[in-house]
């Protein structure tokens, strides 16, 4: 019999120290879908969404839209957000109660708003509510989470099935969602499946969670060893967390989807976190001063390709504002040429459109959003074009897909070059996971001498192809792998730095 799935998504990655909030606007820029634009506006376009609704039309499934929104990570979200999506996802809760097998949503993990430091828990609790209230409180209700999720025992509580991506950079975000589907389809014909969770004390910065390397690697294989070997355990989670995020539930975790004992799943997770804590070490990575990883880089014999600069301090993906001159400054005044940068600033961009291409420009770049991230920088410079900053992503399957889809709008934006530099401006952030961004403004990052990146991981399905080297720079910024610099005030008996 054709299964009816309710389907709605709300997305988005909080970072709690930054200032400015979160609100429609924001979500309206990647589109706010109601009713059967959640469908129309998804398929096909390589995120959750169109994972969902592949699998649900190769199912045979009745798909029953409600609301779906996602953000760019940035600060606490309006409640207005929250309230929105409550209620054209509960409306059509409501309207549909009696039909419905199922509940499919796409959801972050670590989204925080004005007044919920746990948004996911509190949709998932809402909506449980809901069901009880009618009678229908056995409902499944699966999940598709980031793999930043920092999950509360209220999410695995309300929810059926919780399943998170598993590699950083997020390659697999349509085919979690896939997977997601598959297991409510299980959850659909066999009641009773349990979820038991691990929150760990571990809060790991994002430059330390990348699934290439260790904890993240080894904890993934042994929890792919446990999958193949326990035909009870359906799934396992391994949850990074998000750090940037000033909660009681911030931190590392594992959930584990069972149709067996909750006894054998638990001593599975334990096992797991002592696999965790064997490389506890890797999760906190060094990061080189400038000067240091300039020294490093001129000690590297020839070759071909640039060498990154990572300046995980202004991670776009992880939120910050895209705008930190805390480690492009330093590098020109060192007097570094064949430099390639993208700087954030509309009014820099605005500068540059009422001159024209080929004028020159005294610009003042970047610095701007808060005092963060380094001051605005004095550059002058020839303006070498203007474009309306449109691209499409050369890579359907990147972590840029999963978060919006193939078409990422930079606003507009103005390439500036002088002898030492080439400085992309756009007039929104635009996180480094896709060459498309440089190569659709006419600039080769393969041709770069040194390149800066506002990233931790998310940049390397893009970038490592075309380096020689990469250097994790330390720098000013909000999301800094130096935990401890952060004015944490909710972290209850949680490990930010290793002694
Ligand atoms: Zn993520």
């Amino acid at each position: 019999m054709t299964k009816t799935i309710l389907f709605g998504g709300l997305y988005h990655e909080t970072h709690t120290f930054l200032a400015q909030k979160t609100g429609l606007k924001q979500f309206e820029v990647s589109g706010i879908n109601l009713g059967a634009d959640v469908v129309e506006k998804n398929r096909g376009n390589g995120s959750p969404s169109a994972g969902f609704i592949d699998h649900a039309e190769r199912e045979g499934w009745r798909i029953v839209p409600t609301i779906q929104l996602s953000a760019n990570p940035a600060g606490k979200v309006t409640d207005e957000v929250v309230v929105l999506f409550l209620s054209h996802f509960l409306d059509g809760l409501d309207r549909h109660m009696a039909e419905i097998d199922g509940i499919y949503l796409v959801l972050h993990g670590a989204m925080v708003s004005e007044s919920s430091d746990d948004v996911e828990g509190l949709v998932l609790k809402t909506i449980r509510e809901r069901l009880v209230a009618a009678g229908r409180g056995d409902l499944p209700v699966a999940a598709v989470l980031d793999l930043h999720g920092n999950i509360s025992e209220e999410m695995v509580e309300n929810a059926t099935v919780l399943r998170a991506y598993r590699e950083n950079p997020h390659t697999d975000a349509y085919e979690a969602a896939v997977a997601t589907a598959e297991l409510l389809g299980v959850a659909l014909e066999e009641p009773g499946l349990k979820q038991v969770h691990r929150a760990t004390q571990y809060v790991l910065p994002p430059t330390g969670v990348g699934t290439a390397d260790k904890p993240m690697k080894s904890v993934l294989a042994a929890a792919r060893a446990i999958e193949a070997k326990d035909p009870d355990i359906l799934s396992i989670s391994v949850m990074a967390g998000y750090a940037y995020s000033d909660i009681a539930i911030c931190g590392f975790s594992l959930n584990c989807l069972t149709r067996g004992s909750t006894n054998a799943a638990a001593a599975h997770l334990d096992d797991l976190v002592k696999v965790l804590e064997a490389d506890i070490g890797s999760g906190y990575p060094h990061e080189d001063s400038l000067d240091a990883a300039l020294s490093k880089a001129d000690a590297l014999p020839p070759g071909k390709g640039p060498v990154l600069l990572i300046e995980a301090a202004d991670n776009i993906g992880g939120g910050t504002p895209g705008d930190a001159t805390g480690l492009l400054a330093p590098l020109l005044a060192a007097g570094r040429t064949g430099v390639l940068a993208a700087i954030a600033d509309g009014e820099a961009v605005a500068a540059c459109f009422e001159v024209g291409v080929g004028a020159t420009v005294r610009l003042s770049i970047g610095g701007k959003t808060d005092a963060h991230h380094g001051a605005p920088m004095p550059f002058e410079g020839v303006v070498k074009s203007l474009s309306d900053g449109v691209f499409e992503l050369e890579n359907k399957h990147s972590h840029m897909a999963s978060m919006g889809g193939t078409t990422y709008r930079m606003g507009r934006c103005a390439v500036v070059e002088n002898a030492q530099a080439k400085i992309l401006l756009s007039e929104r952030k635009t996180a480094p996971m896709d060459l498309g961004q440089y190569h659709s403004q006419g600039l080769r990052p393969e041709d770069a001498s040194y390149v800066v990146i506002k990233a931790a991981v998310s940049h390397r399905a893009a970038y490592d192809p075309i380096q020689r080297a990469s250097f994790n720079v330390d720098s000013p910024g909000l999301c800094t792998s130096d935990l401890t610099r952060l004015p944490y005030t909710k972290l209850r008996g949680k490990t930010i730095a290793l002694d």
